[in-house]
């Protein structure tokens, strides 16, 4: 598996494409606030790094843990333009802040992506984490060429997630062993296609597909889809943020 040294905080340059991308989530977020009872703010280049890793660790599925900077707490005004009418302090560690760190735990097929080997428990990871002794605040899995919509053992794992459980699902090609497949109930978040792909399986189909941008794994990426949920079963609004906490937006294009 990857080197965990790749792991640290993350900030930089994120790809046109994907800023792209970010500033029509944010304004669905925008415009969906009042569907959520919280808000976490999420840097983009740190969701950038978690996609080149999803790509490159097919076709597992990946447990990435995600943390927080104490000295990066949201942007004030940002918190206020993305606040829900029926917002909730205090209900997840974290909340507040910027997640700007993540780190790759683990990788698996859908059940045991979420069981956390060993090595992560014991001695390496506690080098690696300090006195946190392998908690992170927050976790995110990914969906390789599945939506982004908790499954019963998504919502078990969650359980013990002090934070927030997010979920990545990611349309790529070549889909290698994993077709896209999308016969799921519930409220996709996708990241730039607004419309359904009709199920067409044959090669001219997937052919037709936009793409949105091309992997450094050599992937074309046709939709990416983001979700944070609270272990009580509420969703949590994401606001994609650059390394200064600013959202990603088009407002040269005056959107809202
Ligand atoms: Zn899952």
């Amino acid at each position: 598996m990857k080197s965990h040294e790749e792991g640290g905080a993350q900030s930089g340059m994120v790809e046109p494409w994907l800023e792209a991308l970010m500033a029509d989530y944010n304004r669905d977020s925008f415009k969906q606030r009042n569907q959520y009872k919280a808000q976490i703010h999420f840097r983009g280049s740190v969701l950038q790094e978690i996609v080149w890793w999803a790509l490159q660790s097919l076709p597992d599925e990946i447990l990435v843990g995600l943390d927080f900077d104490g000295s990066k707490p949201v942007i004030p005004e940002v918190h206020e333009r993305y606040k829900s009418e029926f917002e909730q302090q205090d209900l997840f560690q974290g909340q507040g802040f910027v997640v700007t760190e993540a780190h790759i735990v683990n990788r698996g097929d859908s059940y045991s992506v979420h069981h956390l080997p060993e090595e992560w428990i014991d001695g390496l990871y506690a080098q690696d984490r300090g006195s946190r002794a392998g908690r992170f605040t927050h976790w995110l899995h990914t969906h390789p060429n599945a939506p982004a919509l908790p499954s019963g053992a998504d919502a078990d794992a969650a359980q013990e997630t002090t934070g927030v459980d997010l979920i990545l699902g990611l349309r790529f090609t070549p889909e290698g062993p994993l077709p896209w497949f999308d016969d799921y109930e519930g409220v996709q978040r996708s990241l730039g296609v607004k419309e359904k792909q009709p199920r067409k399986r044959g090669f001219f189909a997937r052919h037709r597909l936009p793409v949105l941008g091309i992997a450094p794994t050599g992937h074309s990426i046709h939709e990416l889809q983001l979700i944070a949920f609270h272990k009580n079963g509420f969703g949590v609004n994401v606001v994609l943020v650059d390394d200064e906490g600013v959202p990603y937006s088009n407002d040269s294009k005056s959107n809202d």
